[in-house]
């Protein structure tokens, strides 16, 4: 098969995932997070502060499962401008770009009353913080929790059960260089030089 075509079956099986993960999200029980009464400036910088110098922004890295920008753009009619786009080998000869929202500004679908102006099909990542998924050497899920956020206390022991499920249905569809890119991406301290930046984000 060729790559284009080999790319095209791959996109197709991750929208069905996507579409089943969207679904499934309208039973999932209520994280019980208390994120506009107790975050600050945390999982989704605040739009006080959108003037603060980039590397004071406390702002996660978000990664998006591979053509999860892809679905979201078709579902939400974004563009693709507002991804950093990362290139990651999927198989051999075949590259795919992961897309990211990272550290040094604000998420762009942050709106100015605080809502997430694409809730319905943000990114799995967003969904799951605080929990914070990792592979360990054999290739099992494990997690470690967000400590920054002041809901930890609150989460829904269900949600994060349901959470996990989800997680762990993905396993076997998960190259580990999406992983490694994830731990990567967790450990980032801002937006790279403009001429890296050029030079791996691949944007065309
Ligand atoms: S999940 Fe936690 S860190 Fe993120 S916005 Fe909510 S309270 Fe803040
Ligand atoms: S996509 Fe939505 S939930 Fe995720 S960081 Fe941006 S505003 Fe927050």
């Amino acid at each position: 098969m060729l790559s284009a075509d080999f790319i095209e079956t791959l996109k197709a099986e991750w929208f069905g995932r996507f579409d089943r993960i969207i679904d499934d999200r309208r039973t999932l029980p209520s994280s019980n997070l208390k994120c506009l009464d107790l975050c600050q400036a945390r999982c989704c910088p605040r739009v006080g502060m959108r003037s603060m110098p980039a590397g004071e922004i406390a702002s996660p890295v978000v990664v998006l499962l591979p053509f999860e920008m892809e679905y979201l753009m078709e579902k939400t009619g974004v563009s693709q401008t507002l991804f950093r786009r990362w290139p990651l080998a999927f198989a051999p000869g075949v590259t795919i770009h992961i897309g990211m929202l990272d550290l040094g500004k604000p998420c762009p679908f942050l709106t100015n009353t605080l809502q997430c102006s694409i809730h319905e099909h943000n990114p799995l990542d967003c969904r799951t913080y605080p929990l914070l998924p990792l592979v360990n050497g054999s290739g099992i899920l494990e997690w470690e929790l967000g400590e920054n956020c002041p809901s930890l206390m609150h989460l829904n022991p269900k949600f994060a059960r349901a959470i996990k499920d989800t997680w762990q249905e993905l396993i076997p569809c998960l190259p580990q260089a999406w992983w490694d890119l994830y731990a990567f991406a967790d450990h980032w301290t801002g937006w790279p030089p403009p001429e890296l930046e050029s030079a791996h984000a691949g944007r065309d």
